[in-house]
């Protein structure tokens, strides 16, 4: 027994798990679903190699190894030594070159790949192996010592930053060795990096070298080993960067990912003017259009093209520059996208002439992009319907829905020559904001609540906070693919890129536009299109988007709208697929008009007493509040039944017979009443009563708590008379719309039921009203009865409460508030870190159910509540039904419906077809 146990321990420890995945050079361990552990690059690049692309080959050391790094004290498991050593001797026989060879070295990058794509996110180091012996045999290999020198001061500086952390020190800081390659153009009298000599490139690695020295303390290490090593252990360490960190929050990617290394032979795109490197989207990831879309660089390596180091050119010059190449190009363009049925982002570097493929993945686009090409595609037949509403996240609906500056203010902006200057349209919509030159002050002035537009000569990882708090970003240097332009697509916002007649002074904090005058500092506001690129001095106002106008306004016609049209098409699919059925929370006529507009079906929630709050309707109710006897509360009533009764009509009438459900009293009554005196006298004088009296009725209104307080069902308990008013004006105007022969079917629900009896006490003076209604107005109409399930005893007794209850609709802001014991208004201080910094809630529960409390609540109810009714109607009206994720869990809940605002009605019309996809 023992002995076999020990055999199984020595077998387990003999046989190490593998770490390392090779490709390229016939070797295919890995394959595209491999992301997990692979990571999206390491994964993407062998599936390159699969199809035979020409893919430098390389090896892919696993997220395991991350795993396990952040799990052992930041250690490596034994075996990975020796794998990393014999994929490295497979790796020198399938190149033909030595790692630290000095007649003929092997170089290698080092690349990170995590699961998910993080543009940018993390560090990747080229030309590793190379020191001053390699670098002789680099030039022996070559016979290109400026192109030797070259990849040797990028190593140098690569490495010092990366790995042995080399960086600007302050937020006004620029990069160091950005600063001494500047001074050396600057002493040499030249403006580009490729007017670079090998002489002065050459004085640049000692500089370089000696800059770490100076201010890190320790030496550049020579030897490639020891350089392998440090790079890997700094693309593990740079999981855990603090923007790596803000950039999973903000794209909730869990820490426990991890990500992989990759070790890549290199080609090199700086050997002359015959080689270059670029970057390049199947289709153009901003507008959606079917053309190949990207920017290159001639004698350029890594990440000149998005760096913004020199303008790149569009790709379709390259047909001119090296029509081979291109021609080539053009082929992998057609074979990506015929093998992933996507568009595809890559990296492509030419080395003399000869093309190789670096990276692919998916493009990330914007919405408007995201849904052009999902319904081209299905036109292409490259997909089907259902995989097109797979591809769009209901959020980016948002995206269309979002307003555009107003033409008119526009066009006066050009007039009174406010349009500055003119960028690559980056990321489409409309911002305005003042300006701020750095990621930390775009914080700072958003979270004063100051909408700020972030100008930066060109935007790094270290600006992703700054980039999110942004209504805008503008930048003066980078292309289409700039890590801006990248980032800002991906967040939705609004950009601009690679607006050169800038000039920016960080310092200063200012900015001049060539061939302007003015100088525009920091607070100083800026209007920003993102979807033409052009910028405005001062602030231009905003006008609905094409679906709105189409939709909503009625203001543009159909066929002139192609992002409608799009729209249009999708909402098709979406709503052949979906089973749940989508409502509107909307408590005026005109809301029900743009509710229907955007496909409701219903009204989920009419809140009666916003209806309070119109015109000549306030006093009335103050009256009610204010009344000391029932015969007065009656009389005051009487005053609010035909206000209520015209808002009811009116309802019905938009809605058409489709079902309406009219909430009856909620709020606590203070919240009518005015709580300072020069208010309270007003009252007082308006209704003919002393101050004194209103103030000893808000006095005695007052609550502790007023969430948990004299509101809600316990209000028409205590008072009928004001069910009774309510339910009269909505029966009345139901009947008065039924004899005009239009359909209604009016739902009455009560709210904050938790017992039973609290329903039964209601429904009654409900079908007493509503009897009598029919029988003065000789009209018969249907109508439920039912209630919000928003306090936990409501949900646990649901099956009591369903005898009642023709329906139930979750109320879940005040379920989430009572079942969390949190009150939404109080709890600002802690719920931002409970989600971001501690992890206690993945997301706000306010935002997004939370499925483990409220949400077994929620099941809890649906059960019991279907096993005494089973024909018992359920809904959802808080605002939790606008929420994508939480309409997936409507969905498992075998809900009937799910009610949201008029604007996010298409949101979740998608939501729900995806959750029906399982998507
Ligand atoms: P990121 O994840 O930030 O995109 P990458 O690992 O893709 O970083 O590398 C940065 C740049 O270096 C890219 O332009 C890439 O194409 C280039 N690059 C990476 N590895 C090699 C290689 N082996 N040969 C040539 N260029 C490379
Ligand atoms: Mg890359
Ligand atoms: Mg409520």
């Amino acid at each position: 027994m023992a002995r076999a146990k020990a055999r199984a321990v020595r077998r387990t420890s003999r046989r190490a798990p593998r770490y390392i995945y090779a490709f390229g050079a016939g070797r295919k361990d890995g394959r595209a679903d491999m992301k997990a552990l692979l990571g999206g690059k390491g994964a993407n690049l062998a599936e390159m190699a699969r199809l035979g692309l020409p893919v430098p080959p390389g090896f892919t050391i696993s997220t395991e190894v991350c795993t396990h790094y952040y799990a052992h004290r930041r250690s490596y498991p034994p075996a990975l030594r020796a794998q990393v050593k014999a994929a490295l001797r497979w790796l020198e026989k399938a190149i033909g070159r030595r790692f630290g060879d000095t007649t003929d070295p092997l170089l290698v990058s080092v690349r990170s790949g995590a699961r998910a794509s993080m543009p940018g996110m993390m560090d990747t180091i080229l030309n590793l192996g190379l020191n001053d012996q390699t670098v002789a045999g680099l030039i022996r290999q070559s016979g290109n010592a400026r192109f030797a020198y070259d990849s040797y001061r990028r190593f140098v500086s690569m490495y010092g930053d990366v790995v042995l952390g080399l960086k600007p020190e302050t937020r006004d800081e620029e990069d160091p060795f950005e600063v001494a390659l500047q001074e050396k153009k600057r002493q040499r009298g030249v403006t580009l990096d490729t007017e670079l000599d090998a002489d002065a490139l050459g004085e640049l690695v000692d500089e370089f070298k000696a800059l770490i020295k100076m201010r890190k303390g320790v030496d550049f290490p020579e030897d490639p080993e020891e350089q392998l090593w440090g790079a890997v252990g700094a693309v593990f360490g740079s999981w855990m960067n603090p923007r790596a960190i803000t950039y999973r929050k903000l794209n909730r990617i869990p820490d426990g990912w991890g990500t992989a290394v990759n070790v890549q032979s290199m080609v090199f795109g700086n050997m002359g003017t015959d080689s270059g490197t670029g970057v390049a989207f199947t289709r153009d990831p901003a507008t959606g259009a079917n053309v190949f879309y990207g920017e290159f660089l001639m004698n350029a390596q890594g990440e000149d093209v998005v760096a913004g180091i020199r303008t790149p050119l569009p790709i379709a010059d390259l047909e001119r520059e090296n029509p081979k190449a291109f021609a080539e190009l053009c082929k992998v363009r057609r074979i990506l996208e015929r093998h992933y049925r996507e568009v595809m982002d890559i990296e492509f570097t030419i080395q003399e002439r000869t093309l190789y493929m670096l990276q692919c993945r998916v493009g990330k686009r914007t919405a408007f992009a995201a849904i052009k090409v999902a319904v081209d595609m299905v036109k292409e037949r490259l997909i089907s319907t259902d995989e097109a509403l797979r591809r769009i996240e209901p959020e980016q609906l948002s995206q269309l829905l979002r307003p555009v500056f107003n033409t008119a203010e526009k066009e006066r902006a050009v007039k009174e020559r406010r349009l500055l200057a003119r960028g690559l349209n980056a990321g489409p919509g409309a911002a305005t904001g003042r300006i701020v030159f750095n990621a930390e002050d775009a914080v700072d002035w958003a979270t004063r609540g100051e909408p700020v537009v972030l100008v930066r000569i060109e935007t790094s990882p270290e600006d992703i906070g700054g980039m999110h708090a942004a209504e805008g970003i503008l930048t003066a240097r980078g292309g289409m693919t700039s890590h801006a332009a990248l980032v800002a697509r991906q967040m939705g916002k609004v950009c601009v890129a690679g607006c050169e007649p800038l000039q920016i002074d960080y310092r200063a904090r200012e900015m001049r536009v060539a061939g302007r005058s003015e100088v525009l500092r920091e607070g100083d506001w800026l209007s920003l299109d993102g979807s033409s690129g052009e910028i405005f001095l001062g602030e231009i106002h905003t006008t609905p988007s094409e679906v709105v106008r189409v939709l909503v306004d009625e203001s543009l016609a159909p066929k002139q709208a192609p992002i409608y049209q799009l729209y249009a098409q999708l909402m098709q699919w979406a709503d052949k697929r979906r089973r749940l059925r989508v409502r509107a929370n909307a408590d005026q006529p005109d809301q029900c008009t743009n509710a229907l507009a955007f496909g409701a079906e219903g009204v989920g929630l009419c809140r009666t007493e916003h209806m309070f709050f119109g015109e000549g309707k306030i006093e009335p109710m103050r009256e009610v509040i204010l009344a000391e006897t029932t015969e007065e509360r009656r009389a005051a009533l009487a005053k609010l039944l035909p206000l209520q009764r015209a808002d009811f009509e009116g309802i019905f009438r938009v809605m058409g017979g489709r079902p309406v459900t009219i909430r009856t009293l909620d709020p606590p009554l203070h919240e009518f009443l005015p709580h300072d005196e020069a208010g309270q006298r007003e009252i007082a004088q308006s209704l003919g009563i002393s101050p004194e009296r209103v103030r000893a009725r808000v006095g005695a209104l007052h609550e502790l708590n007023p969430m948990l307080g004299f509101r809600g069902c316990r209000l028409g308990i205590i008072h009928p008379e004001i069910t009774e008013m309510q339910v009269r004006a909505i029966f009345e105007a139901a009947a008065a719309v039924r004899k005009d022969g239009i359909a209604v079917e009016p739902e009455i629900m009560i709210p904050l039921v938790g017992h039973v009896k609290e329903l039964t006490l209601q429904a009654e003076v409900v079908r007493r009203v509503a009897a009598a209604v029919m029988q003065e107005r000789g009209v018969r109409f249907r109508y439920l009865i039912g209630t919000m399930i928003e306090i936990p005893r409501g949900a646990l007794t649901a099956d009591e409460i369903a005898s009642v209850a023709e329906f139930f609709s979750f109320g879940t802001n005040d379920l989430t508030q009572t079942t969390l014991g949190v009150s939404r208004d109080d709890a600002g201080r802690f719920l931002v870190p409970y989600v971001t910094d501690f992890e206690i809630y993945p997301r706000d529960p306010f935002e997004s159910i939370d499925r483990a409390g409220v949400g077994q609540l929620m099941r809890i109810a649906c059960e019991r509540g279907r096993k005494t009714n089973p024909k018992v109607k359920l809904g959802i009206c808080g605002e939790h039904g606008g929420d994508p994720a939480s309409v997936g869990f409507c969905h498992e809940l075998g809900l009937d419906y799910v009610s949201c605002s008029p604007f996010r009605v298409p949101i979740a019309r998608l939501a729900a077809a995806r959750a029906a996809l399982g998507a």
